[in-house]
């Protein structure tokens, strides 16, 4: 397992598929899938995924250092950890994806897409994912490290998925003390990882956005600190240090999607995420249809104009706190 990113990347399978780390048992199930079983007994399951845009590396490198620090047993691991490389072609090759984003396909949109690497892989880790998550009880957590496109307001932020039940203030202040600086607050359904997890298997789960994307090796890891060192606690079973910073919430109030040809996005190409616009301003326009801004004040987050028809072009939020 200490080579498993290499072999995640020129896609070979390991001589051996299993076997014992200090603290833990550790399986291979697939290209870019490792499952940890910790010797301890730990009460929650942890699916940890990154690279499921191959684009985004810092996160993937992150991880990897992880499993190093539990292999050299730096790190005593201390729940169940599913750990996924999401996208290993695309990461191969740093794209965000190949044919299609795999974080539109989840909770069964696979079915919706041409088929292609990318939708039988949504499918088989959704397999992977409800076996892990179904063999045991306890808390569930999923954290998705990702990195944006472009600069942002808020340097590191997290995305939650909607959600019926209350969110555990634990999971939300531990997320604080990874270093997001916001929270936003999804109100309706989607395809990502974390909204699949989360919708079910109940788990608390966030995307986390930790700075821009760059191409492997060229990545300032010591930025991505704050959110190192909470993982290395959460596996350890230990408290994160707190860290003091408030963070800003948001909420999702309307989606741009581009349906059509015509679609003309009103910002900037350098707007940064988060950028506030004032009631009434045209955001969009796709034909006869209009995006406005309803609210005193929205804030943007992740435009694209150059999305594929009937996706999402922008989100518009509204700050809570
Ligand atoms: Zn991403």
């Amino acid at each position: 397992m200490e080579h498993f990113l290499t072999l995640t990347l020129a896609d070979e399978t390991p001589e051996q598929r299993e076997g014992e780390g200090p603290s833990f048992h550790w399986r291979w199930l697939g290209r870019g899938v490792l499952e940890l079983t910790p010797y301890a007994q730990g009460e929650l399951s942890l699916l940890l995924s990154c690279g499921i845009h191959g684009n985004e590396t810092a996160p993937v490198e992150i991880v990897d250092q992880l499993l190093r620090e539990l292999s050299r047993g730096d790190i005593s691991l201390q729940c169940r950890m599913l750990v996924v490389f999401g996208n290993p072609p695309a990461l191969a090759q740093n794209k965000r994806y190949l044919l299609n984003d795999i974080n539109r396909m989840f909770g069964g949109r696979w079915a919706q897409f041409p088929p292609g690497g990318e939708t039988m892989r949504a499918q088989w880790l959704e397999a992977a994912v409800t076996t892990f998550f179904t063999a045991a009880g306890g808390a569930r957590w999923h954290l998705d490290l990702h990195t944006a496109i472009r600069t942002s307001y808020h340097v590191r932020f997290g995305v939650l998925p909607q959600r019926n039940q209350p969110w555990d203030e634990s999971f939300l202040s531990w997320l604080g003390d990874a270093g997001l600086e916001a929270l936003v607050f999804h109100q309706s359904p989607g395809g990502t990882f974390t909204h699949f997890t989360g919708e079910t298997f109940g788990a608390l789960a966030c995307t986390l956005e930790l700075g821009k994307a760059l191409p492997f090796g060229q990545n300032d890891l010591t930025r991505f600190a704050p959110t190192h060192h909470a993982v290395q606690a959460l596996l350890g079973g230990a408290t994160p240090e707190h860290a003091h910073n408030s963070v800003v919430r948001y909420r999702v109030v309307q989606q741009i999607t581009r349906r059509s040809e015509a679609f003309h996005l009103h910002m900037a190409a350098h707007t940064l995420n988060f950028t506030p616009f004032r009631k009434g301003v045209l955001l969009a326009e796709d034909g006869d249809e209009r995006y406005e801004v309803q609210r005193t004040t929205e804030y943007v987050l992740f435009p694209n104009p150059s999305v594929a028809f009937g996706l999402r072009a922008g989100l518009m939020l509204e700050k809570l706190s």
